[in-house]
């Protein structure tokens, strides 16, 4: 490996191995004397302070296996890090080595275009852009600096959930470096384990990803009035309006939505939604869009035709990379009236800070994750949440530092009272869920036990033991 700031591979490796730290001289890396080295460890979570003992950036699968031999001959614990957004920062660790799959971003797509390979550090803004090019989508999630690997592999919600199913429903095949450094194609076994305990079982150094012909979406915002009601209250009414459409099969699954409550710098508090229509029909979806303007008052709507790529440059803008604090994330199965109203009541003491928001995203019964038996069989994603249900993002995140405190008192508060209602699923989803709130047989319901013999079989000694969710 080529030490960025001294020229020389790291000497840990050169004690341990002088001929291994031959064969992987090349590789990039970066160590903490390195003026690249607080760039390249910034994550999106900001309390993190750890210091990796150096961050080495493969550039192929190879380089990833030579990683992994020098890692386990060594005995330095690792981090596997591709978009940096784990909302707890935990792809980075105290003198840990950060194995950063940025580089790995290659797209491949098949000849009958409804494959493609992808690397396994491949964030979504280029994956989006590749794919338009060819006039093809994937789901993705909201903002395009999250890795797909990363987001895929642990459930994956977004717009597209509806028409084409979870992330983790997206992956067909894996190449993965696994612990004993060997490079191998994952078996159904492991494919298993990799949809939805991402990187348990090795480093996904790329997936083999479905993608869909879809040259166009229809997406926009929709800003609703809070004139007349308010803004918990109109938020609410929309909330309810929704339900009841999703509810009798009135809600397509061409639409994609995700209600939230934001601090507008402008407006204060704002409810929205975002608006994505994922079918080539767009009379279809502009006759959906008119009706879903009835169910709460608009202040104003930009719904218009756009692209993928386009649509992620927009939803940037409304996520700033770099927070302090976290989320709280928990399921319903129903929006029920005890629950909107616990949820009113803590919009109104909600905190100012501009990245303290409160974001739905709901799951369909038409999505082919609800619906398609062989793909509950095929993951460990638990197949309690693969019926309708809304997962309630509250976004503790604050840009200030000393806001943190408040808006992490909040969400907690926030989410004891809705826990505590009784109408909460049982399960939460694994990349939202809090360090203090995690249960993992919860978490993963019925494929808990398959999931801890596969992790027993698959990685013994716990080399991945770094891998989110930590098993
Ligand atoms: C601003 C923001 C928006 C989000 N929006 C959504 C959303 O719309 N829908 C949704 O479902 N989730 C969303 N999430 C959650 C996000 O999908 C997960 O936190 C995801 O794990 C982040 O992946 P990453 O590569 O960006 O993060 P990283 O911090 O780089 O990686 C997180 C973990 O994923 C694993 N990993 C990543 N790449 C690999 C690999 N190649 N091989 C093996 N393991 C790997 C590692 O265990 C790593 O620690 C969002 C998070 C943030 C911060």
């Amino acid at each position: 490996m080529v030490s960025e700031s001294t020229g020389q591979g790291p000497a840990v490796v050169a004690e341990a191995n002088p001929a291994f730290c031959d064969q992987i001289r090349n590789i990039p890396w970066i160590d903490t004397a390195s003026v690249e080295y607080e760039a390249k460890r910034k994550i999106y979570q900001r309390d993190n302070v750890a210091t990796p003992h150096a961050i080495a950036c493969p550039r192929n699968t190879e380089d990833v296996a030579a990683l992994v031999r020098h890692s386990i001959e060594a005995n330095i614990p690792i981090t596997v890090r591709s978009g940096g957004h784990d909302l707890f920062g935990r792809s980075i660790v105290e003198s840990a080595l950060c194995i950063d799959m940025r580089a790995i971003d290659f797209v491949e797509i098949a000849q009958d275009k409804k494959s493609a390979r992808i690397g396994g550090g491949i964030r979504f803004e280029k994956l989006a852009e590749e794919l338009s090019k060819e006039g093809l989508v994937c789901p993705f999630g909201t903002v395009p600096s999250v890795g797909f690997v990363g987001w895929a592999s642990l459930g994956g919600y977004g717009a597209l959930s509806g028409q084409y199913g979870l992330g983790v429903d997206q992956i067909i095949g894996a190449e993965v470096v696994n612990a004993n450094a060997e490079i191998i194609q994952a078996d159904e076994e492991m494919l298993k384990g990799i949809r939805g305990a991402g990187g348990n079982f090795g480093i996904v150094a790329g997936l083999r990803i479905k993608v869909y012909e879809l040259k166009t979406l229809l997406a926009g915002l929709i800003v609703l009035d809070p004139s007349t009601k308010g803004v918990a209250e109109t938020f609410a009414d929309f909330l309810t309006g929704l339900q009841s459409l999703m509810a009798s099969g009135q809600c397509p699954a061409a639409a994609g939505l995700d209600p939230a409550i934001v601090n507008h710098p402008q407006r204060g508090q704002t409810a929205l939604v975002t608006f994505v229509w994922s079918s080539p029909d767009h009379s279809a979806g502009r006759a959906f869009l008119e009706k879903l303007l009835t169910l709460a008052p608009v202040a104003m709507q930009n719904v218009g035709e756009t692209s993928m790529p386009a649509w992620l440059k927009t939803l940037e803008a409304f996520c700033p990379y770099g927070i302090f604090g976290g989320d709280r994330g928990i399921s319903f199965r129903k929006l029920t009236p005890k629950m909107l109203a616990i949820l009113r009541r803590h919009m109104e003491n909600m905190p100012s800070d501009p990245a303290t928001t409160i974001a739905i995203h709901p799951l369909s019964r038409t999505s082919p994750s609800a619906t398609d038996p062989n793909l509950k069989r095929g993951s460990c994603f638990n197949p309690e949440a693969r019926q309708e249900h809304f997962l309630l993002e509250l976004i503790g995140s604050t840009l200030e530092q000393s806001n943190s405190p408040k808006s992490q008192k909040w969400i907690k508060d926030a989410y004891n009272e809705l826990k505590g209602s009784g109408d909460a699923m049982d399960g939460s989803y694994i990349a939202l869920t809090h360090p203090e709130d995690m249960c993992l047989e919860k978490i993963y319901g019925a494929a808990w036990e398959d999931l801890l013999a596969l992790k027993r079989r698959l990685d013994p000694k716990g080399f991945f033991r770094n891998a989110v969710p930590r098993m």
